[in-house]
Formats: C-alpha cells, sequence, structure tokens
C-alpha cells in the first residue's frame, strides 16, 4: 500500500512539485479552522454569562467571523489550484496508460488477464479511486484528522478525560461499520469490471456498423438482447448484495453515533448542573469530544478509504509496470543491402497453449526472393509472419536477417527494414495522408502521389475534394469517408510501400479487392515490391504463379518447398491437390 502511495507521490514530486506544497497548505487550513470554531465561542459565551462587555464582544465576533472569512478564501484559493493540478494528473495517468499499452509485450494484448487489467487500471485511477484527486482528498484529509486529534485530545485530557473513552468506543464501533461497507466496495470492483467488459461490448456492438449489419440480416436482435438481460442481471445481483449490507451497516453507524451523543451531553451536562464546569467549558468540551469522536473516526476511515483507494490505484502500477517490450539487440540494419531471411529449426507455441503453431520450421528466403507462402486456414501462416516482425519470441531455433540472428539487431532499425501489411491491418481517424504516412515526414510529396498510383488508390483520391487530406471515418470530421473493404486494402498497400523497406509482407492483401483490381496487383506485383525481398501470403494460388517459390504450411510446418511448376508436378501433393480444387472455379 505504501508503495503505490510512494508511486503516485514521487510522480508529483518529479513532475509537479506546486502540488505537493499546495497539498501542505491545505492540511494547515483545514486544521486551524476547526479549532478557532471551539475556542472562540467558549470566550464569548463566558463573556455573554459574565462581564457582558461590547468592545470585547465585538472583538470576539468580529474574530470568528473574518476569521472564518480568511480560512474560506484561502481554501477556495488552494482548492482552485489543486483542481487544476488534478486535471493535469488525470491526463498525465490516462497517457500513461495509452503509451504502456503501446509499448508492453505484445503477447500480452493478445492475452485476457492482460486486458482485464488494461480495464482495471482505468477504473481503478478514475472510477473507483476518484483519481489522483481522490486519492490526495483522503491524504489531505488524514493529516488534517491527525493534527486535529493531537490538539483537541490535549484540551480533552486537560479538562475531562471520562471523555476520551466515550470518544474511543464511539469511534471502534463507527468503524467497524466503515470497514464492513468498504469491504462491499471492494467485491463490487473484483466483479464489476468483467461484467463492465462484457456490458460494453454487448451495448457498443448494436451500434457498430460492422456487427449492426450482421444483428439485421441474422435476426441476431434478440441473442444480443438475451446476452444484455444476462449482463443485467449479474449487474444488478452484484449491486443488490451489496446495497443490502451496507444499508444494514448504515443502520449500526447512526446507532452508535445516537449512543455517544447520549453519554457525552449527559455527562457534560451533569457536570454543568453540579457546577464543576461553567458554560465556556461545557461549550468547548461538547464541541471538542464531538471533534475529537469525529475526527478519530475520520483517521481511521482515512486509514480505510486509503487503503480502498490505493487498493484499486494499485492495479495502475500492476498495469504500468507490466512486461515491457524489451528488445535487447544492438547491432544497426544495413537497409541498402537486398536482405536474406533464414529460419533454422523454428518452432513456437503460443503462450498458455501446449501445442506447438510451428515445428522445426527451415526455410532460406534468398535476396530478392519472392516467397509465396500458401496453407489452410490456421496452419501458421500469419504465426511465421509475426515471428519475423519479432512480435514473438521463438521457442526453439533462430531466425536470421544476413545470418545475424534477429534479436540481435536494434529493434527500431529492424522495424524499419519491415513493411508488413497484416490481414487485420487497422485504418485510424486521421487523414488518408496521414494513415499513409503514419508520422513519417522525410519523403516528399511525389513519393506519396507514387505509393497511391502503385497502390491503385489514386482514382479514389482524384474523386475527394479534400484529396488525401479527407479524413477517415466521421469520429472527428463529419465529412470523413467509410471507405470500402478494398479502399482500406488498397491504403494499406500504399502505406507499406510509402515505408520503402527491403522487406515486403502482404497478408492476404487481395481479400477485399474486387478481381480488376486483384488482377492490377498480381501483374503489377513485381513493381510494387521492386526487387526487395517479399512475401506473399494468399489462397489464391494463382498469386504463386508470380512467386519465385512457394512454400506450403501444413502440419505445423513448411510441408512443401519449391517453385509453382515443381509442385503442381508433384503427384499426390498438398500444392497440386489444393491448385486443382481452385483450378476447377477460377479456368
Ligand atoms: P493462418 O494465418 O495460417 O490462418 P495463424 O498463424 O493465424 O494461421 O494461426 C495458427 C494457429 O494459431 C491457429 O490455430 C490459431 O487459432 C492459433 N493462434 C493464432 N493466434 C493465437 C494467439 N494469440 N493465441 C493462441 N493461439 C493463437
Amino acid at each position: 500500500m505504501l508503495k503505490t502511495l510512494k508511486f503516485f507521490y514521487s510522480i508529483a514530486w518529479r513532475e509537479r512539485r506546486d502540488y505537493i506544497v499546495l497539498l501542505l497548505i491545505s492540511i494547515i487550513l483545514n486544521v486551524g479552522q476547526p479549532f478557532l470554531n471551539l475556542i472562540i465561542p467558549k470566550f464569548i459565551l463566558e463573556e455573554l454569562v459574565g462581564g457582558r462587555r461590547p468592545d470585547v464582544l465585538i472583538e470576539l465576533a468580529a474574530c470568528i467571523t473574518l476569521g472564518n472569512m480568511l480560512f474560506m478564501a484561502l481554501i477556495h484559493i488552494v482548492k482552485t489550484n489543486l483542481a487544476k493540478c488534478d486535471d493535469w494528473f488525470d491526463r498525465y495517468l490516462n497517457d500513461g496508460i495509452s503509451q504502456k499499452s503501446m509499448s508492453m509485450d505484445f503477447a500480452l494484448t493478445e492475452n485476457p488477464q492482460a486486458l482485464n487489467q488494461y480495464r482495471k487500471a482505468s477504473e481503478g485511477i478514475a472510477w473507483y479511486s476518484g483519481g489522483m484527486k481522490g486519492l490526495s482528498e483522503s491524504v489531505q484529509m488524514f493529516f488534517s484528522y491527525i493534527f486535529t486529534v493531537a490538539g483537541v485530545m490535549f484540551i480533552v485530557a486537560v479538562k475531562s478525560p471520562v471523555l476520551l473513552v466515550v470518544a474511543i468506543f464511539a469511534v471502534v464501533g463507527g468503524s467497524v461499520a466503515v470497514w464492513q461497507t468498504n469491504k462491499c466496495y471492494k467485491i463490487e470492483f473484483e466483479v464489476f469490471p468483467k461484467v463492465n467488459r462484457a456490458f460494453a461490448y454487448v451495448t457498443g456492438s448494436v451500434l457498430e456498423p460492422r456487427y449492426s449489419k450482421c444483428i439485421r440480416l441474422y435476426h441476431a436482435a434478440s441473442m444480443m438482447r438475451d446476452q444484455f438481460e444476462e449482463t443485467t442481471k449479474q449487474c444488478a445481483k452484484i449491486f443488490g448484495y451489496t446495497a443490502v449490507k451496507i444499508g444494514r451497516w448504515n443502520c449500526i453507524g447512526s446507532l452508535v453515533n445516537f449512543l455517544k451523543n447520549l453519554c457525552i451531553y449527559g455527562y457534560l451536562g451533569y457536570m454543568f448542573l453540579i457546577g464543576n464546569i461553567n458554560i465556556g467549558d461545557f461549550a468547548l468540551l461538547t464541541g471538542s469530544a464531538n471533534t475529537l469522536k469525529d475526527s478519530l473516526q475520520g483517521v481511521l476511515n482515512q486509514v480505510q478509504d486509503l487503503r480502498k483507494k490505493l487498493n484499486f490505484m494499485e492495479e495502475y502500477v500492476k498495469f504500468i509496470n507490466m512486461r515491457e517490450d524489451t528488445k535487447l539487440g544492438s547491432l544497426p540494419v544495413d537497409t541498402n543491402k537486398i536482405p536474406m531471411i533464414e529460419f533454422r529449426h523454428v518452432s513456437f507455441r503460443y503462450p498458455s497453449v501446449k501445442e506447438y503453431v510451428l515445428k522445426d520450421v527451415n526455410i532460406v528466403i534468398p535476396q530478392g526472393q519472392h516467397l509465396s507462402v500458401v496453407g489452410l486456414n490456421g496452419a501458421g501462416k500469419t504465426t511465421f509472419i509475426k515471428l519475423l516482425c519479432r512480435l514473438y519470441e521463438v521457442d526453439e531455433g533462430e531466425i536470421l536477417l544476413n545470418g545475424v540472428n534477429i534479436k540481435d539487431y536494434d529493434y527500431d532499425a529492424y522495424m524499419k527494414a519491415l513493411a508488413v501489411v497484416f490481414q487485420d491491418f487497422k485504418l485510424f481517424a486521421l487523414s488518408m495522408r496521414e494513415n499513409i504516412k503514419l508520422g513519417d515526414s522525410e519523403k516528399e510529396e511525389q513519393d506519396l502521389r507514387s505509393v497511391c498510383e502503385l497502390s491503385g488508390l489514386a482514382n479514389k483520391i482524384d474523386t475527394l475534394p479534400k484529396g488525401l487530406d479527407t479524413q477517415i471515418y466521421k469520429f472527428f470530421d463529419k465529412e470523413g469517408i467509410e471507405p470500402s473493404g478494398g479502399e482500406m486494402q488498397k491504403m494499406a498497400i500504399a502505406r507499406a510501400l510509402y515505408k520503402d523497406a527491403p522487406i515486403v509482407v502482404l497478408d492476404e492483401p487481395t481479400a477485399a479487392l474486387d478481381p480488376i483490381a486483384e488482377h492490377e496487383v498480381y501483374s503489377h506485383f513485381d513493381k510494387l515490391v521492386g526487387g526487395k525481398t517479399a512475401i506473399y501470403i494468399s489462397h489464391r494460388l494463382s498469386s504463386c504463379k508470380f512467386c519465385d517459390m512457394i512454400a506450403v504450411f501444413a502440419d505445423n510446418t513448411i510441408k512443401e518447398y519449391g517453385s509453382h511448376e515443381e509442385l503442381i508436378k508433384k503427384q499426390g501433393g498438398f500444392y497440386a491437390e489444393m491448385f486443382s480444387a481452385q483450378a476447377k472455379y477460377y479456368a
């Protein structure tokens, strides 16, 4: 718990020292004001029943009213400035989540536990804990109560020590109630992110165009409604359970408070009646005993509240500390050299999956070779590319680029050597230009135009009033376009070509293209990838004809390897069988 506290306040110390100063001033103000309102009324009452001197009464009244005004004004100023810092912190912490999401180990992005942790982190610093604002409020209150307790304890111990016992009993009773209530909130926090994720999926998908088409065409509305009802039921069950428990413990808390008041006012009333204390002391002691009880209770509540908030915020720390994509290599990649790739006895299985997806894969892709990769669904073709891209590390064997293990290359330099279009590539809600350039501002505008022409996107751009500056999607611009599947694919190809890397990998690049566009990609393939080393994954075996070599993936390895002419002749061969099955329909 203290580690979490240290984590957040060391950020504050490092980045915003004014935040810490404001917190300290706020604590001083929080402690000062109650004492002003405890001590001055004692003297006012004593003056009213005693000397009744108007000038003294005016001075005391001025002291309490102006003092309170001054406190209020200062508290307001400090709060306003703290709110600005809290805003800054909110952005800082959320930025931390998005930076981490982009830098964490890629395998974690496909891991449900890690995705859950992401949600817990976001909710932990916002909804449940109230973020840095919520945490700092508790820290301020905690220290304010501690100092207030010390002050009023001194007054009560000197004047009426019995009241200390009453206050302590009341605090113990009240704390049990608060502790039990917090336990309920913890239960909610444990269960809620899971239900929430399901809820967000069920409610969000109904609106998303790609789902809403299926919902309408396959009458899936009632299935979605059932899912929605199930999720709502789960939420209601959790809330119902915790609401009853919280209500019960709130009642117990109120009863304890009632008994405490009975004891304080009964005892002090009696002392006043028998003449042991005067009216000023009566006011001071009832006020102090109540303040003592409230402050002691406050200390315990804040300890529990801090624990609760820090538990939630710890999820953020856990997420931020998740495994980074640490890439250790440091060798430069010679981008002027046409690369040679080699997989040597490579075996791999996904984390937490027992079976190997690839087993003892061996292949050499010489400089400038265009390799076609084919195989049935799930044969491991995309995994082969993911390994080449260092998104996962091989379990056995090694992958070499120009004879050097790819792990030994500087990661950024290695990434620059690869231009990859995955099947599940994504376009961003940015302009077409930004989507193709992706932050690369070095190249000329002319390069942009030529890749658009090569990928077949230029015709579309010419029809758009804003050309390349047209926004994709309507998130940020109502004039943004919803590109078709084929247009998106062309944009992804343009993005890869613009990168102008020496290795080009296209994973099913024509799946969404119309036959004419597909034919263009095939016939321009040499122009598209030039003399670069290229890997082309496709189900359309006709695409293999324009590649130099073909690797057929099956049974978790490369089952067949050769040119189209060689493989087609292989009697009973896997490739020959697949090719003749497709040829029947495409001949
Ligand atoms: P292909 O591209 O040939 O269709 P993939 O390489 O995508 O095949 O997948 C190969 C196998 O690995 C499939 O059985 C698939 O379900 C499994 N797989 C893919 N990604 C993951 C993952 N992140 N975790 C576990 N299994 C995966």
